[in-house]
């Protein structure tokens, strides 16, 4: 992808990260490769509030060598051990959000947690999540980045992290937000379902299987929803692009 729009793209990403509540103002942190060898990322800098993204304030940076770039520098120490070990160690992780969003990361705070097949979109992450269930603190140390890199290297797209949130990889910035997302959607509906106490009604995994192929062979869905994402900033919050 032309750098720019890479830009553009990221930034209006952060913006509906806001908008949809899935941020906690500066902290968390979305990234997407921008070279073809998937070494050189944009991520977001320190003190970036999220709902005041610009294409022109994000870092461009590498997967090595933080010490002697000062732009790296100016990237939250977590932020660049985590992206940078998943970018350097899983190339298929083009774009990688990771946020505490609120249901999702409630559902990480259970005990023993698996994601419950209980609607349609939840069958679009059939066997498609990994689980870090050891809280070790802030990924603050190499080691703790490689371990998290390490948990998709099974071709898992979505990762729970217990006591902490959600991390998702994708092939493109659009196809990474969707299924922010609609992972967020399903863990609300989860969240609601089990307040209710009563017997849940979960799908077998043969269906679930089959409607997680439907969603992932439906044509254009997450580019047309990025679309239509910033067609909504185009009025009034413009100045992402910038
Ligand atoms: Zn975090």
């Amino acid at each position: 992808m032309d750098h720019q729009q890479a830009r553009r793209e990221l930034a209006a990403a952060f913006r509906w990260a806001a908008r949809l509540d899935y941020h906690e103002g500066i902290a968390n942190h979305f990234s997407a490769a921008v070279s073809d060898d998937g070494q050189e990322f944009l991520i977001n800098t320190r003190g970036m509030h999220f709902s005041r993204a610009q294409a022109s304030r994000l870092a461009l940076v590498t997967t090595t060598d933080r010490a002697s770039d000062p732009v790296a520098q100016n990237v939250d120490a977590t932020a660049w051990i985590l992206h940078s070990f998943i970018h350097r160690n899983v190339p298929r992780a083009r774009c990688i959000l990771h946020t505490h969003m609120p249901y999702a990361t409630a559902l990480a705070s259970l005990k023993d947690f698996e994601f419950l097949m209980l609607d349609q979109n939840a069958c679009r992450f059939y066997d498609r999540i990994a689980y870090d269930r050891h809280y070790a603190g802030m990924a603050l140390e190499p080691t703790e980045g490689e371990r998290v890199a390490s948990l998709l290297a099974d071709g898992k797209d979505i990762l729970f992290l217990a006591n902490h949130g959600v991390l998702v990889v994708a092939d493109t910035i659009a196809q990474a937000f969707d299924e922010l997302y609609y992972l967020e959607k399903a863990a609300q509906l989860q969240v609601i379902a089990l307040s209710t106490g009563r017997e849940l009604q979960i799908v077998d995994n043969e269906t679930a299987a089959l409607a997680c192929k439907q969603w992932r062979e439906y044509p254009e869905a997450a580019e047309l929803h990025f679309a239509a994402l910033m067609d909504i900033l185009d009025i009034g919050s413009a100045d992402y692009i910038k």
